[in-house]
């Protein structure tokens, strides 16, 4: 019954900014975002959770029995990449509702005495497309990021995250519960799972990522009457940067380094403009802090080499390193028990992608759980996890936030 309870809510939540094809669309406080959380706080209500939402629009479902205790904070995010999958995030956050109205059942019925408050947590921005950076609201609850520089951060349109949660209803004035432990469940977003026939993965690490945001300054002409000698072509200078990111990938031992240019805005946009600038997002990933220092080193030299042939200027607007670190030994070791009383199979692995739980474990122990995703897609309409698969995460995630919830050492 209440495995059908929880794929009924999954359809129910994938047709709020449902796409044609299969995904959804709902990035950051845009209408479609405030839908999904709206239908959130509705089921909170329905089922006797308290609703509070935070200065950065972190919505928050709790139940609490012990005045003061600090919570188990379970969950993802509900905003998503444009024209992406229903699955990546929204899957976490409603796996958490679950997992976290069960305990709170079984606090109830007495069969499990809680040593801590317990609340389901939706992240704003997890995604960062519409609001950069990613990780947004977990950065601001971790202290990574303060409240007034996010709240003003703009998106291309000139919005600023204050204006858009205040658009959607979503600003909020509620204090940030304070955590004793964080769970999260999510897509694998790979293939591991999949391939090794495993039900559940256990993260022990993530990689380590460099972003790097870059403008290429050339000069505004005329593509049919400026001669090639008196040309500053900006998209001449961005393709190099981007065939230079792919071929530094491949000069690595395959798996070792990732690289891509996700973000390319030419300006001004003209069949018949040369065009003047352009801005590129690069997306350096690996598992290996040295790799990455020396994709760095590389990344570093193509660049002064497209400077030093004189048609455009590249400049490095911002960076940033996400570096590689270990989740908690006790966390992972609390999950391996989990899975084991749950009748799932484990294996530990690394995430190569960012979560809301790479900030929460810099702070409070945490426990990051994958489920497989078909054939590894992500980021894509086509984003599948099978219901069995689906299922099989939510009694893992039950499993580990009782765990939490009644172990007398949060170490
Ligand atoms: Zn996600």
């Amino acid at each position: 019954m209440a495995e059908r309870d929880f794929l009924a809510d999954f359809a129910a939540l994938s047709r709020i900014g449902a796409t044609a094809g299969g995904g959804v669309h709902r990035e950051a406080a845009t209408a479609e975002d405030g839908a999904a959380r709206r239908w959130l706080c509705s089921w909170f209500e329905r089922h006797g959770l308290h609703t509070a939402v935070d200065e950065v629009g972190n919505m928050y479902g709790s139940a609490e029995w012990l005045p003061g205790a600090p919570s188990v904070l379970v969950g993802s995010h509900l905003d998503s990449q444009p024209t992406a999958g229903r699955f990546d995030g929204a899957y976490g956050v409603l796996a958490a509702v679950h997992a976290v109205a069960a305990a709170r059942d079984a606090v109830t019925a007495g069969t499990v005495v809680p040593m801590y408050n317990l609340a389901v947590v939706n992240w704003f921005n997890e995604e960062g497309s519409r609001f950069s950076p990613s990780l947004m609201g977990s950065g601001v609850y971790v202290g990574a990021f303060d409240v007034e520089s996010t709240l003003a951060v703009t998106d291309r349109a000139g919005v600023t995250v204050g204006e858009a949660l205040a658009d959607i209803g979503f600003a909020g004035t509620d204090p940030m519960p304070p955590a004793v432990s964080y769970a999260e469940i999510h897509i694998e977003q790979g293939r591991i799972l999949q391939d090794t026939g495993t039900d559940i993965g256990i993260v022990t690490a993530n990689w380590a990522a460099r972003k790097y945001s870059v403008t290429v300054h050339g000069a505004q002409a005329h593509t049919g009457a400026t001669h090639l000698a008196d040309r500053h072509d900006a998209l001449i200078g961005a393709s190099r940067l981007v065939l230079a990111v792919r071929e530094l990938a491949e000069a690595f031992e395959p798996g070792q380094l990732l690289g891509s240019v996700g973000r390319f805005t030419v300006s001004p946009n003209s069949p018949v403009v040369v065009p003047g600038t352009v801005t590129l997002a690069v997306d350096l990933r690996s598992a290996d802090p040295d790799v990455l220092d020396k994709a760095h080193e590389q990344f570093l030299a193509v660049v002064d080499a497209v400077n030093n042939d004189g048609e455009v200027a590249v400049e490095i607007d911002s960076l940033s390193l996400r570096p590689s670190t270990r989740y908690q030994s006790s966390g992972i070791v609390l999950a391996e028990a989990a899975a084991g009383r749950a009748g799932l199979s484990s294996r530990r692995m690394s995430t190569m992608a960012g979560h809301d739980s790479v900030n929460l474990k810099d702070v409070v122990p945490t426990v990051m759980l994958f489920v497989p995703s078909d054939a590894g897609i992500s980021h894509n309409e086509a984003e599948y996890t099978a219901d069995q698969d689906l299922l099989n995460g939510v009694a893992m995630l039950t499993e580990v936030v009782t765990a939490l919830l009644t172990r007398g050492s949060a170490g």
